[in-house]
């Protein structure tokens, strides 16, 4: 028979919020166990273009909005941690793109002249030029502007390797979640029969949060999925941008990520407007063809005969926003022992571990001591959506 398990801090679900939580809570000395019911970072983390946001997409309004305030630090911490002096150790895990790039195709002068006028972004963009283009826009052809932002994106498959290092022996595969109870009170899960209590435990396993709180009996806090219907180009030709163009809304027309493959070509990931509502009522060959005409518009210097072409349809969850509107931060809900929520944004999963450790704080938690966890079924670590699909 399984034996009981004893914890200070459960945490179910383990994309980038579980497991930036589970690493931080480590660095202070708590005793964590971290839960997966399929693979590490397989959810929405090694699926999403990896941009820590610094906040300048969201001032295209003109208007300074509350996420473009909460998340302007997002960048700075990123980058201590990946330098290894930060809050977490992450040297070693591939940056992509030390700049994210804001790239206005047309003559959008309204649109940008509010963009600059927003507080958010002023002292953090700069025009780039000739040599200072991405290398896929220095073209004798290419027109517009080019600004540069201080936003990083991120290799995501070997941040979450990292991660599950940090995470040593606490992680645990397991698919059947129930609640623990003692005289009527949540002290714990039990994962495929095992009993763990914990002192606290911390849903974070993004969409499946929504079942993980109706086995609980709970229906609070609600969450809301915001589908993408993504689209991948694979080939020969494409140098690397990292880019939103800009179009006339307040939402990017497209984003471009690039993403190495194991064999060495370049695999484009587009999102933006491009993935969102016209392009989630499109079928994969129809989203295709609309992602092949907007980059024929857009570069039309790069030969992409030669490309292959995949659309990828992920759901992105959330806590529930009126109107499906974007929440700002990461978001967090406790019910005495549970805490529950979604960093809403890769970039903002230390937010989400931060509100985490307030709660614990205040409370006045403090590592107990625990019995040393067995060996325990491992959960594996997501493949990228460019090695599955290609
Ligand atoms: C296409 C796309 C692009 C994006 N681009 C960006 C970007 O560039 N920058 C940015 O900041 N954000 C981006 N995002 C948002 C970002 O990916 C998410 O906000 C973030 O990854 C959510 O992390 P998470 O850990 O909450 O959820 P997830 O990554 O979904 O992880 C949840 C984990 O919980 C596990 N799980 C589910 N149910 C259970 C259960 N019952 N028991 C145990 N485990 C369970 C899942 O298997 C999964 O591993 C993007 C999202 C998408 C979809």
């Amino acid at each position: 028979m399984s034996q009981a398990l004893s914890t200070d801090v459960l945490i179910v679900g383990g994309g980038i919020a579980g497991l930036w939580l589970n690493a931080r809570l480590r660095r202070q000395g708590f005793a964590t166990l971290l839960v997966e019911n399929a693979t590490l970072g397989g959810g929405q983390s090694v699926r999403s273009q990896g941009i820590i946001h610094g906040g300048a997409k969201y001032a295209l309004h003109g208007a300074l909005s509350g996420a473009s305030e909460a998340i302007a630090d997002m960048p700075r911490r990123w980058r201590e941690a990946l330098s290894g002096s930060g809050e977490l150790d992450l040297s070693g895990v591939r940056l992509l793109s030390d700049a994210h790039y804001l790239w206005s195709p047309g003559s959008l002068a309204g649109n940008i002249t509010s963009f600059f006028a927003s507080k958010a972004v002023r002292g953090r963009v700069d025009q780039v030029k000739g040599e200072q283009l991405p290398p896929a826009l220095q073209h004798p052809k290419f027109k517009g502007k080019v600004y540069r932002l201080a936003e990083l994106v991120l290799d995501v498959p070997s941040l979450i390797a990292r991660l599950a290092e940090l995470a040593g022996d606490g992680l645990l595969a397991g698919e059947r979640i129930e609640p623990l109870l003692e005289q009527g009170e949540l002290v714990g899960l039990r994962v495929d029969g095992r009993a763990i209590r914990a002192q606290r435990i911390v849903l974070s396993a993004g969409r499946g949060n929504a079942e993980l709180l109706a086995a609980l009996g709970l229906d609070q806090p609600a969450q809301q999925l915001r589908p993408l219907h993504m689209v991948l180009v694979k080939g020969p030709t494409l140098k690397p941008l990292y880019a939103h163009c800009l179009g006339g809304g307040p939402k990017p027309r497209v984003t471009v990520t690039s993403h190495p493959a194991a064999d060495g070509q370049w695999v484009w990931y587009l999102g933006g407007d491009l993935a969102e509502a016209d392009g989630v009522a499109r079928d994969p060959a129809a989203q295709i063809d609309a992602a092949q005409k907007e980059l024929g518009a857009l570069l039309p210097w790069i030969d992409l005969s030669s490309a292959h072409w995949a659309t990828l349809r992920v759901e992105r969850a959330e806590p529930a926003q009126s109107g499906l509107v974007r929440p700002d931060n990461a978001f967090l809900a406790e019910r005495d022992r549970l805490l529950v929520g979604w960093p809403t944004k890769l970039a903002l999963a230390p937010d989400f571990a931060d509100r985490v450790l307030a709660a614990l704080d205040r409370d006045g938690l403090q590592p107990a001591s625990h019995a040393p966890l067995p060996e325990l079924p491992r959960p594996a670590i997501a493949r990228p959506a460019w090695e599955e699909l290609f």
